[in-house]
């Protein structure tokens, strides 16, 4: 596996297609959005540019990194060489339904397609493409040059040679990756969701203020963020639409998103992508800002 086409350029298409470079992998990067791209580049200079800083990387390493990434703004021509394909495009299922219906008429037979959703059905994905058994989920974890974790979703018709490869390539890209069924919300989300709906609910029914929730969850249990501030930086669309697949899911009104969270979201509230969310994003603070705050 050489070329490694990404698709979507937002907060994990640009970590994942750092990550892939910076391990000599060829990456085409592929977004509908030219801004997005430019913005994602930008990202992924920025990050290597603290790499460097932090004598982690060289100079050098910084600028080979850079030139293994080329970007695209046409689904076909980015991913006509590709070996694998990881899907990072907004969490929607039509969407992503619609991405790999146009995966599978582009990519040379033997391309592995990988999803990086949160929680939409692998299998409902790869039931849209005539090879099922090589769509997989590679479920990266936000900010992906740093966390260690690659959630790899079995839909129900992976073979064993797919789960075999990305496994293989997880750990060539120095993560640990950990095999898991298809059901909504996989592991990781599926424990997580929960926590951040219940701290937004705390917050809804007037228990304590944001800070203060936040602040029992940092000291009293040890997390390095408080789930307020993890929702921010993950993004409360992106909370949302999880919890709405697990909701849609499993029938269980325990995963019902908070109404306070709809709200948020319908008023374009996103979180630090959006410029607000629980915490005030203004004055240029980026989503990596709000890790820095709370790590003080
Ligand atoms: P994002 O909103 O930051 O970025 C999505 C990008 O997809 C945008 O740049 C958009 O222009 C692009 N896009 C939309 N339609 C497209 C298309 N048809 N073709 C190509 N690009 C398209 O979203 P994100 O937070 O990076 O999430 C991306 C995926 O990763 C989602 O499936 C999400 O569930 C998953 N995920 C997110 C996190 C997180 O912390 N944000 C963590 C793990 C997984």
């Amino acid at each position: 596996m050489k070329n490694i086409a990404v698709i979507g350029a937002g907060t994990m298409g640009n970590g994942i297609a750092h990550t892939f470079a910076q391990f000599g992998y060829n990456v085409q990067l592929i977004d509908v959005s030219q801004t997005s791209l430019d913005n994602g580049i930008a990202t992924i200079n920025k990050n290597l540019e603290r790499m460097v800083a932090k004598e982690s990387i060289s100079e050098e390493e910084k600028n080979r990194t850079l030139s293994n990434i080329e970007t695209f703004t046409n689904l076909e021509e980015g991913v006509k060489k590709a070996n694998l394909v990881v899907e990072a495009a907004t969490e929607n299922v039509d969407l992503k339904l619609k991405i790999f219906r146009d995966l599978d008429k582009f990519c040379p037979e033997q391309t592995i397609l990988a999803s990086n959703t949160s929680s939409i059905s692998i299998t409902q994905i790869a039931a849209v493409t005539s090879r099922p058994e090589m769509v997989i989920g590679m479920h990266f974890m936000n900010p992906v040059p740093i966390m260690k974790l690659v959630e790899i979703i079995r839909g129900y018709s992976t073979s064993q040679a797919t789960f075999k490869n990305v496994e293989e390539i997880s750990k060539k890209l120095n993560k640990v990756p950990v095999e898991v069924n298809d059901y909504p919300g996989f592991v990781a989300n599926r424990i997580l969701m929960p926590m951040i709906n219940e701290a937004i609910e705390t917050l809804y029914n007037g228990v304590a203020g944001v800070k203060e929730i936040d602040t029992v969850m940092m000291l009293g249990m040890a997390h390095p963020m408080g789930p307020l501030a993890l929702a921010d930086f993950i993004g409360l669309d992106v909370c949302l639409s999880i919890l709405n697949v697990m909701y849609d899911g499993f029938k269980n009104p325990k995963y019902a998103p908070c109404p306070l969270l709809v709200n948020m979201v319908m008023a374009g509230k996103l979180g630090s992508k959006s410029g607000e969310g629980f915490y005030d994003y203004s004055q240029n603070r980026k989503a990596e800002d709000v890790a820095k705050m709370f790590s003080k």
